[in-house]
């Protein structure tokens, strides 16, 4: 898929371009809520549920840092080419839940290799081999994720991932620089400060996220912008900035369900915003919808979120913050 997005970029024929983005829409029809994808590390047969049949047949769910890193790279061009938001949804989605939880690769070689999303004992082990293609990946990644926070524009700036991050180019003749400060994706808010030689006129594209609700505020300088926000879509802030500037961005993020696919529509994976929230601990065998929604934090200082009301609740936390015990990604609704 990247190779059909070179060909495109050196010929310019349109049906590169398709190709890609064909194949990746037929990837993420397959993938879990995590953003990872391909059982066994093949695809399914679309239509026929068997994604939600994976959950319960294998533990090589996704072939972690390898995958998400091809995951990167794909939405980096589409990202490129397209500047269609979602692909940049698409790739913090994997870059919090699965490459963020990935074990470390330890000085003998060996690496995590596949993320378990099995609905029984799932775990985080490392794979049998020394120096797999997963311990190269990996760092490959750290660099990708950097130079996919930012794209720059004729017109202005795309800040397409939340990071704690400075990235400096030329506007036309003027040097500027954007420093973000963030503890995102664990809280939704991200600020970013400007610093310019000399004030300048240009945009700053802001990703809203397809699941961002209508709690979603932009304000620069404290004052709020009133502009309509669409989420799924780039917001673009125009205005003739200067030192000192300062954009808050508070991104409304509301807990949903997402159903392993349209089989199994009741054997469904919780989400706030980008982050899948894992079960651990005593699992109830089943819940309804209404409970499963009624999560809230833990604690202050806490990734933890309480699932469920009275004697029907669980923990459930994200897969960066689960070490060696056993978890459940999807759970059982009733009905
Ligand atoms: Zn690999």
């Amino acid at each position: 898929m990247s190779s059909a997005l070179q060909a495109y970029l050196v010929l310019g024929d349109e049906k590169y371009l398709r190709a890609a983005s064909n194949d990746f829409r037929m990837v993420q029809e397959q993938s879990y809520a995590t953003g990872g994808w391909g059982p066994n590390e093949g695809f399914v047969e679309p239509g026929k549920g068997l994604l939600g049949v994976s959950l319960g047949s294998t533990h090589a769910s996704f072939e972690t840092p390898c995958g998400a890193y091809g995951h990167f790279k794909i939405t980096r061009y589409l990202l490129r080419v397209t500047r269609d938001s979602r692909y940049g949804d698409s790739m913090e989605r994997v870059l919090y839940n699965t490459i963020a939880g990935a074990k470390p690769v330890l000085a003998d070689g060996t690496t995590f290799y596949y993320s378990d999303y099995n609905n029984d004992k799932s775990k985080k082990v490392y794979g049998n081999d020394k120096w797999p293609c997963c311990s190269g990946t990996f760092p490959q990644l750290t660099a990708d994720y950097g130079i996919s926070a930012y794209y720059p524009s004729p017109d202005g700036i795309f800040v397409n991932l939340f990071l704690p991050s400075r990235v400096e180019w030329w506007q036309n003749q003027t040097r500027c620089s954007l420093t973000q400060h963030t503890g995102y994706p664990a809280a939704n808010t991200t600020e970013l400060r400007f610093e310019l030689a000399r004030l300048e006129r240009f945009t700053v594209y802001l990703r809203i996220p397809a699941w961002a609700d209508e709690k979603t505020r932009i304000s620069v300088n404290g004052k709020r912008v009133e502009k309509e926000i669409v989420a799924g879509r780039f917001f673009a802030l125009q205005r003739s900035w200067k030192s000192g500037d300062r954009v808050e961005f508070e991104i409304g993020m509301p807990l949903r369900l997402e159903k392993v696919d349209e089989q199994n529509s009741n054997t469904v994976a919780l989400m706030r915003g980008p982050l899948a929230l894992i079960g651990v601990g005593n699992l109830p065998k089943v819940m309804s919808r209404a409970q499963m929604l009624m999560a809230r934090p833990a604690g202050k200082n806490s990734e933890d979120w309480m699932v469920g009301t009275g004697g029907i609740s669980f923990t459930a936390r994200p897969f960066a913050a689960i070490g060696e015990e056993p978890y459940r990604l999807y759970h059982p609704l009733e009905g």
